[in-house]
């Protein structure tokens, strides 16, 4: 069953001057036509629809790639306003009122604005604003009367602001003559039912996908999906995780057979660190679906952590590009990469913790893991790392901090049901810690690498946690205090010449389509 909650603003487009035939003509010559055509999903994050002038930029954007191609567009809430939004939901638990009431008028003046400065006649749009408000507000008024927010509600009010950006994305279109559908994608994406963090249903989700918006395409109308959300099976809404509007457009481009999925952002690429750290980070130009998805995973915030899990089976490519330099050519994400280099990047999770067990081994730990988080809702996901400690039979886990104190209690209550044979153990937490990685092809064969990287952190003071942890075959994490994780991240990075990166690699690629070349060694 579809959700009920539907945008329902269709707009037709004013003479669509710029395109080689009128919508309605392209439906009438055929609509095979389209199919001929390749489909891109193009995503837009929140700092690309940021402000009346960002959007402009995005309609000229997605102007020039229909041209060429079918497109549907995904887009973020307006930059800030989801976490004003999440303010709201945690505001009204604690029974702030004024403060949501206040918060609230904040958002309908932004988005009523920006209406009002895109469009000619921009009151039905304001009225669609104002509707979506309240729908939002009335689960804030509902949580301040119980005092408790519900994951249920608390995704309602943080879908939010995806639901007010696409239709005024959706209607600058057609202000720009391009027919364009907001769609929401309740409509669209069925997931499980963990609220915060849900996955997709693949079969209904693609059902839903080709069923809604084949149509539109083969009518010449753009959807313009909002990002972030979808529902359950029985029309509940949920949301996918903060940033998730990547995973969104990877969803709807696996489940329409799609060609290409391009993150609009606000940095060149996929950079070899981020730029706000580490100032010499430089764009990568091509990276394989691996070394992108390890770098999401540890921390890499222009992706989404489960971004290229959708498209690694169906070998769909990815773009990242600046919305603000569309000319850029940006990051190519292709299923095997260049073969050319080892370390490409390094990322960081900043709020990491540890839990240590002692008196355990590896596998004890493991274990009682396993039966404590069978359970679908337990936090396993959470768990970024686990290793044996320098110290003989202790265990250290690395998990994301939100969900430590669950994780150390989670594993308390499965040690403690076999006491009797283990009185041992000790369990302690550490909050204050960072997760840095390396990311690379074939950095287990890479000989010495931990050791360059420890001599490299040593010369800048920076202590590694003593924790062991071999270089997979594309990562390497290490452990530091969160205090040292920018000169942790600042010293890799200069060790591997991660700032000359490109000027190698492509020196490399076009002395040789042959073998493999190692430039780090
Ligand atoms: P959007 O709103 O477009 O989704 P995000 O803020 O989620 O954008 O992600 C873009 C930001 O990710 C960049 O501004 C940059 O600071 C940060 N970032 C972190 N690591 C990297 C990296 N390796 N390459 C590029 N950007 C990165
Ligand atoms: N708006 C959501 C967030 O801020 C999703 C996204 O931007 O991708 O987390
Ligand atoms: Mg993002």
């Amino acid at each position: 069953m579809r959700s009920k909650i539907n945008l329902e603003i269709e707009n037709t487009a004013h003479a669509p001057r710029s395109l080689d035939c009128s919508p309605a003509d392209r439906t009438n010559h055929s609509p095979r036509k389209s199919l001929h055509k390749p489909l891109r999903i193009m995503k837009f994050g929140g700092t690309s629809v940021g402000n009346p002038a960002c959007i402009r930029k995005v309609a000229e954007i997605i102007r020039a790639a229909s041209r060429e191609s079918d497109v549907v567009v995904v887009v973020s809430a307006m930059a800030g306003v989801t976490n004003k939004l999440i303010d709201a939901a945690t505001r009204s638990e604690s029974g702030n009122r004024d403060a949501v009431t206040a918060i609230f008028k904040q958002l309908y003046e932004q988005h009523s604005s920006a209406a009002s400065a895109l469009l000619d006649s921009p009151v039905d749009l304001q009225h669609k604003i104002h509707e979506l408000l309240q729908q939002a507000k009335s689960f804030c008024q509902e949580t301040i009367v119980l005092r408790q927010l519900t994951p249920r509600a608390s995704d309602a009010i943080s879908s939010l602001g995806e639901r007010l950006s696409a239709p005024l994305v959706a209607a600058v279109l057609a202000e720009h003559g391009l027919a364009s559908k907001a769609i929401d994608a309740t409509e669209l994406i069925t997931t499980d039912s963990r609220h915060g963090a849900a996955d997709p249903l693949f079969d209904p989700t693609r059902q839903n996908c080709q069923e809604r918006l084949r149509p539109l395409l083969q009518q010449g109308i753009i959807p313009v999906v909002t990002g972030f959300i979808g529902a359950t099976a029985e029309g509940v809404l949920t949301t996918l995780g903060r940033g998730g509007s990547d995973y969104s457009a990877t969803i709807l481009a696996a489940a329409l057979d799609a060609d290409e999925v391009i993150i609009w952002t606000d940095v060149d690429g996929l950079m070899t660190a981020d730029p706000r750290t580490v100032p010499d980070a430089r764009t990568i130009s091509e990276i394989s679906y691996r070394e992108a998805a390890e770098l999401a995973y540890f921390g890499a915030k222009v992706l989404h952590p489960k971004t290229l899990r959708p498209v690694m089976q169906s070998r769909i490519p990815l773009q990242i590009r600046n919305t603000f330099a569309a000319e850029q050519a940006g990051t190519r994400i292709t299923p095997a990469g260049p073969s050319n280099v080892r370390v490409k990047a390094v990322a960081a999770i900043s709020d990491a913790a540890l839990i240590t067990v002692r008196g355990r081994d590896m596998v004890d730990v493991t274990e009682a893991l396993g039966r404590a988080l069978s359970n679908p809702s337990s936090p396993a996901a959470e768990v970024l790392l686990i290793s044996p400690s320098h110290s003989p039979n202790d265990t250290c886990l690395v998990v994301h901090s939100s969900a430590a104190k669950t994780l150390a209690d989670v594993l308390r209550n499965e040690f403690a049901s076999d006491a009797p044979h283990h009185q041992g153990e000790q369990i302690t937490l550490d909050s204050t810690v960072a997760v840095v990685t390396i990311v690379g092809l074939h950095l287990c064969t890479a000989s010495g690498l931990i050791d360059r990287v420890f001599s490299a952190l040593a010369r800048e003071n920076v202590e590694v946690l003593p924790i062991a942890q071999g270089a997979s075959e594309c990562n390497l994490s290490y452990m530091v205090a969160r205090r040292d994780m920018n000169a942790a991240l600042i010293a890799t990075h200069r060790e591997f010449q991660l700032s000359e990166l490109e000027s190698e690699a492509s020196a490399a690629s076009s002395a040789t389509n042959g073998p493999t070349t190692w430039l780090y060694e």
